[in-house]
């Protein structure tokens, strides 16, 4: 393995596998429905990397340093024969973890296949209780009862402890977080808060609309007493707490309000195959093309801009000089 380093010493520890710009929800913070409409024109399917290129290219990561892969979107499982993926992705030397993070809707008929497949995790997107806050942050009509049920038949077929994120929006889910915290007590399953981001640039969002970690803490820690705990490994962009009862862990994704850009060791892989260095980059590397054309390049071009990579954009977000436009979460995947 050859541990490459970017500009600002940073390895390359995690990659982010977009599979599908598509989704079945349109959650108004990252597809709103003014934009992702029924005209919207998503990649069509030849323009979409195959399983098998997917694969080199995680091939090609993990000889670099990677050693955790996650599955993402658009929606993950709306990719037909993830499975297939999942299995290759596994048998890759140097991968530990293949993970993957759903809005949870079609867990209930997939939860074992994926299983079976060997997924080793899955993140769960939830950003509320009340079925009148969760449908108006969808905007697709899904209910809580759903994505619960998901949640439930991924920890029955053995993905326990399931990790559940809810983005914060002020004014409209920040009264739900005591009740998410409440829930999720207790059960094993770990609820993790995450700062609503400027990513894109369709979600018309504003300082003003992010409800700070520290808030999130003082408010669960005022019904919930809790105590920090240690990161699992360097690079974890949760902040941890503990419930000084013993009803378990919860965290805080705090990339607005305290970034974490040095620690930044992770890789976005889009669904058409652009590589991507930062979350909030404006422009990618088409590996795509490297691929079907010079096969063989692909490990220097990949080592080549991992190398030259200088990104902080969370620490410099207040700078006037930032890429714009950005990409989409949708279209990069969280
Ligand atoms: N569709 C899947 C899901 O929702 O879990 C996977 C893709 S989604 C883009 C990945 C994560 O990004 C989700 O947890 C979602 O809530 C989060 N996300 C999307 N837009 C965001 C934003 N503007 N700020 C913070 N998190 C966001
Ligand atoms: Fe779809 Fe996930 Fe984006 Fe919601 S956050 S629109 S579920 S990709
Ligand atoms: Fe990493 Fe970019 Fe996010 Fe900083 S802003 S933590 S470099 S993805």
């Amino acid at each position: 393995m050859t541990d490459v380093r970017d500009q600002l010493k940073r390895p390359v520890r995690d990659l982010r596998i977009s599979v599908t710009d598509r989704c079945n929800f349109r959650c108004t913070y990252c597809m709103p429905r003014e934009t992702f409409g029924r005209d919207y024109v998503f990649l069509p399917r030849d323009q979409l990397l195959r399983f098998e290129e997917i694969t080199e290219v995680a091939r090609v990561f993990a000889g670099l340093g990677v050693n955790r892969l996650r599955l993402t979107g658009g929606e993950p499982l709306m990719r037909k024969g993830i499975e297939q993926l999942i299995g290759w992705l596994k048998e890759i030397d140097g991968i530990d973890e293949v993970m993957m993070t759903t809005n949870g809707s079609l867990l209930v008929r997939d939860a074992e296949m994926l299983v079976a497949a060997g997924l080793d995790r899955v993140t769960v997107s939830l950003d509320s209780l009340s079925d009148e806050v969760f449908m108006a942050m969808n905007d697709a009509g899904f209910s809580v009862a759903t994505v619960l049920e998901g949640i439930a038949a991924a920890a029955a077929a053995g993905l326990d402890p399931v990790k559940v994120n809810a983005v914060v929006k002020r004014g409209v889910n920040d009264g739900e977080v005591v009740a998410l915290a409440e829930h999720f007590r207790g059960t094993g399953h770990i609820m993790r808060f995450i700062e609503y981001m400027d990513v894109g640039t369709t979600n018309g969002w504003r300082l003003n609309d992010v409800v700070p970690a520290r808030e999130i803490v003082a408010t669960i820690n005022g019904k919930f007493p809790l105590e920090p705990v240690d990161p699992n490994h360097k690079g974890e962009v949760a902040r941890r707490y503990r419930y000084k009862d013993g009803a378990g862990e919860m965290g805080v994704i705090t990339s607005v309000s305290q970034p974490f850009c040095r620690d930044c060791t992770r890789a976005r892989l889009s669904a058409e195959g652009q590589l991507y260095t930062c979350l909030f980059a404006g422009k990618g590397t088409d590996l795509r093309e490297v691929i079907r054309t010079e096969p063989d390049k692909l490990g220097d071009v990949i080592s080549g801009v991992w190398s030259a990579r200088s990104d902080r954009y969370s620490e410099r977000r207040s700078e006037a000089s930032l890429p714009f436009p950005k990409v989409e979460m949708s279209y990069i995947g969280g």
